[in-house]
């Protein structure tokens, strides 16, 4: 199969610590199904693609993402990590991951639904709430998802809303989606600190990115005490001197009036936000603190700049922010990663329990959603914790061992 060098070298630093760990690789290798078809919208073909990679924990589980670029090999990698990403938080779920070759807005709204709705029509033997379960991801949201679900319940001639998650929450969808992922990253790093015996008012911390997962985090560890020195979007960084470091809930408003974050600091000795100052989006990767969080973009920690980064901790709330060259650099600086795969899963993991309270037809109250959150990250950060400690292994490597010894356990009981 073809799936990324980074994730296949990952894989075989893990798989060393399982006996009989190359079949179960190979077993892994094979997608259980790959569908490609071609949807007609205004006259005009779009490639469409759902990868079913594995299927021995559960449904299928996994985003659909609208891009022009996208294509087999990317959904390949992308669906072998969901797999990977539901067994380590100990999901219900295989993994999965598709999408349509389009710039949605080079669409009308109408072609937009139209699209959606084809691809539902053309692919409904393959979904099911027992079967395949879609999610929004890069350029699909709540609003895609409901025109799914509406194609997909017409067909099936019945209610059936655990067939999608990341629904508007008047369809069905949950409390605390929204911020889900961003708060469970915040989650798995309080318990980071805890381990190395720090408080949070000890930490500092950088986040690259400040869209749907970099601003409920920063609000959130924030909220928990750590001290934020520096935010970036995709116009600008921006940096304090200030020992509190960035009051969140001020940048939070000063960027709803400005539409940017650069546009937060001081000008001509007029300061929207105290103390801040304007600084490279390359910069934020390389300042002096102690915790630097990407959580934007894939590969922005590189061979060209693994040896600038001062932080002794990488907390990466994107997916693979950091290519494989670089990341063996850093590991021999001795410089700790806490990997994406744990980091960012609190998003599919609310996507389960908006799974589940679909399959019940009882819906949770916020607060619920959001301590079941934190029971399922701190619980699989512990787990990633004792496996890292106990075989002297990095933090990715254990993560992915403990993936792999869920799917052997699951690959043996059912031989
Ligand atoms: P988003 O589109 O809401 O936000 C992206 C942010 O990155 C924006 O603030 C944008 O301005 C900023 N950005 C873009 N280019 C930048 C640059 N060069 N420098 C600094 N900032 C830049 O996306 P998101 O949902 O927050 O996702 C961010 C990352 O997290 C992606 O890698 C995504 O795959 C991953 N992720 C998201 C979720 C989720 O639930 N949203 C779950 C798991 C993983």
């Amino acid at each position: 199969m073809n799936v990324a060098p980074l994730i296949q070298s990952h894989l075989e630093k893990a798989v060393q610590h399982i006996a009989d760990g190359h079949q179960l690789l190979a077993a892994l290798d094979i997608p259980k199904q790959i569908l490609h078809k071609k949807l007609l919208i205004s006259q005009k073909p779009y490639e469409a693609y759902r990868v079913q990679h594995n299927d021995w924990l559960g449904p299928f589980k996994g985003g659909l993402r609208f891009h022009p670029t996208v294509d087999l090999n990317e959904f390949q990698t992308l669906a072998y990590l969901m797999t990977l990403k539901c067994a380590l938080l100990g999901l219900p779920f295989g993994g999965a991951k598709g999408g349509i070759a389009v710039d949605p807005k080079e669409l009308s709204e109408k072609e937009l639904e139209e699209l959606s709705r084809t691809f539902v029509r053309e692919f409904f033997d393959n979904l099911g709430q027992d079967r395949d379960i879609p999610a929004p991801d890069v350029n699909t949201n709540p609003q895609i998802m409901a025109w799914m679900l509406d194609e997909y319940e017409k067909m099936l001639g019945s209610h059936a809303p655990a067939t999608f998650t990341g629904k508007p929450v008047a369809l069905g969808g949950s409390l605390g989606r929204e911020q889900a992922t961003g708060v469970g990253g915040a989650i798995v790093l309080r318990e980071y600190a805890g381990k190395i015996g720090k408080k949070p008012q000890d930490l500092t911390v950088a986040v690259q990115g400040f869209g749907n997962v970099g601003h409920y985090f920063a609000q959130t560890v924030s909220n928990m005490g750590f001290r934020i020195m520096a935010l970036s979007d995709s116009k600008g960084a921006i940096a304090t001197s200030q020992t509190e470091g960035f009051d969140i809930e001020q940048i939070l408003s000063c960027k709803k009036g400005k539409g940017y974050l650069a546009g937060c600091y001081c000008v001509g000795g007029v300061c929207d936000i105290r103390f801040g100052r304007k600084i490279a989006n390359e910069e934020l990767l390389e300042l002096p603190v102690d915790i630097v969080v990407p959580a934007a973009l894939e590969n922005v920690i590189h061979e060209n700049n693994a040896n600038n980064i001062k932080a002794p901790i990488i907390l990466e709330m994107a997916n693979g922010p950091i290519t494989k060259e670089a990341d063996e650099m850093l590991i021999k600086k001795g410089v700790t990663i806490i990997p994406d795969i744990l980091a960012n899963a609190g998003g599919v993991t609310v996507s389960y329990f908006e799974w589940v309270q679909g399959r019940m037809g009882y819906y949770w109250e916020e607060q619920e959603v959001l301590e079941k959150l934190e029971k399922k990250m701190k619980e699989a950060f512990g787990q990633v914790w004792n496996i890292s400690h106990e075989k002297n292994i990095p933090l990715r490597t254990a993560s992915y061992l403990l993936a792999l010894q869920r799917l052997h356990m699951a690959l043996q009981l059912k031989r």
